[in-house]
């Protein structure tokens, strides 16, 4: 039977580990810790008790599933690099609450609160931050969804916080808010049938280029002379930008590359393809989310905020745009998988970009990362 160590050697050690907090989550014991940004058995391994929950949890083991589980839940019909979706918009939060706490055009938040109000959730797992650092957090009100607005960039175990929010906090209809990583994760366990999943009713995904470590942002950001508190925003896109007393600092993306982990360097998915709604900033003018729908649970939701006048939409948005995004993700993804595995072989830069066809610096450029 597989056990813990196996875990850690082919996830948690090899670096391809995305910090869904899954094996966290599935332990019985919860003997399985977040410490020092990865999960971790505690060193009293008399404990464990050697059920290999944690192994069956972990989704980068299975990835084989997944495209099965997207034709489950999505049906079996033409796929593009974002995946299969019913409609796309263009659209942002009326309300000011929102729009002052919100990354882009709130919809992310507006969205929770609307599925809130009508009790089609009952709590929703999203990420807060403590001095910038993302923290899971359990949100059942409107104060805690707006409080937990706005992107953090590091990793962060939301689906650890699932055991809580149903034991603890009794939810039985809860919305995961995560990357597309961790929505691909808590598909799989709702696959598996692990009891606590059954109780998510709802998720969202947001698009995801790439992840940054905490630490190494908040030193480039030391870099460029803001500390901490200083800082009203973050984000990544084209650009590396710091908001900060009115004024937006830009720098190019180059110069947080080093900061991105190994398993966004192999990750495959921009979109969330396997979220009910996944929303992000690409495609749309600044201020506004671009939204894909793709399930009739999604629908229901998004239409209903728009019934109520709750959004603005428009039509149009750059999908060419947020198609080639997630085409190059795709491609680039594939691409530094292969570099990996035949770096692990023991060749060299040279001979693997003889292989591949690439130049050498391609493929320093494809490993940098953490
Ligand atoms: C690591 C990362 C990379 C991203 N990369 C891109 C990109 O390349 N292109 C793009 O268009 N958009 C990207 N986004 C999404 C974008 O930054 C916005 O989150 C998205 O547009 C939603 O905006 P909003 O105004 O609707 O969200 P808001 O209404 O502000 O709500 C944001 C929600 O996201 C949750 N959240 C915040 N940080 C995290 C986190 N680290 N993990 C999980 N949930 C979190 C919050 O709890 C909140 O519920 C990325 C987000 C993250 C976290
Ligand atoms: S008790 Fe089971 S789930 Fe927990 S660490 Fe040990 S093998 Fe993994
Ligand atoms: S279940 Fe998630 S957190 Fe645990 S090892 Fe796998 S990817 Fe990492
Ligand atoms: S790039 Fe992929 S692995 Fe990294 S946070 Fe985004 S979705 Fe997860």
């Amino acid at each position: 039977m597989a056990s813990y160590e196996d875990l850690e050697a082919k996830v948690i050690n090899t670096g391809i580990c995305t910090v869904c907090g899954a094996c966290i989550l599935a332990c019985p014991t919860s003997h399985v810790k977040f410490i020092e940004g990865k999960p971790t058995r505690s060193k009293r391994a008399m404990d464990c008790v050697g059920c290999s929950t944690c192994y069956e949890a972990c989704y980068m083991l299975r990835h084989d599933l997944i495209r099965n589980i997207e034709g489950n839940i999505l049906g079996w019909g033409k796929k593009d690099s974002v995946g299969i979706y019913k409609r796309i918009v263009v659209a942002r939060t009326r309300e000011q609450d929102i729009k002052k706490a919100c990354q882009d055009g709130g919809i992310v938040t507006a969205l929770l609160i609307y599925a809130l109000g009508k009790s089609i959730i009952d709590g929703a797992l999203a990420v807060g931050s403590d001095s910038w650092m993302p923290v899971a957090s359990i949100a059942k009100t409107r104060d805690d969804v707006i409080l937990a607005a706005g992107t953090k960039y590091g990793v962060v175990p939301v689906l650890k916080e699932l055991r809580s929010a149903v034991i603890d906090h009794g939810l039985s209809k809860i919305c995961v808010v995560g990357s597309p990583c961790h929505i691909q994760s808590v598909r799989y366990l709702k696959h598996k049938g692990l009891p606590l999943a059954s109780s998510v009713k709802l998720t969202v995904s947001l698009f995801c280029r790439e992840n940054y470590d905490y630490q190494c942002m908040m030193e480039k950001a030391n870099e460029k002379g803001l500390n901490v508190d200083q800082i009203d925003k973050l984000n990544v896109a084209e650009e590396f930008s710091v908001y900060a007393g009115g004024k937006r600092l830009s720098f190019p993306i180059t110069e947080v590359k080093s900061c991105v982990p190994k398993h966004c360097l192999v990750c495959e998915d921009f979109a969330g393809e396997l979220a009910d709604v996944s929303i992000g900033s690409d495609g749309s003018p600044e201020g506004w989310s671009t939204v894909i729908i793709r399930t009739e649970e999604g629908e229901a939701v998004f239409s209903g905020l728009e019934t109520e006048g709750l959004v603005e939409t428009k039509v149009g948005g750059d999908l060419v745009y947020i198609k080639e995004i997630a085409q190059r993700k795709k491609e680039k993804g594939k691409q530094t998988k292969d570099i990996f595995k035949l770096k692990e072989g023991g060749l060299g830069g040279k001979e693997i970009a003889a292989k591949l066809g690439i130049t050498e610096d391609r493929v320093s450029y494809r490993l940098e990362g953490l």
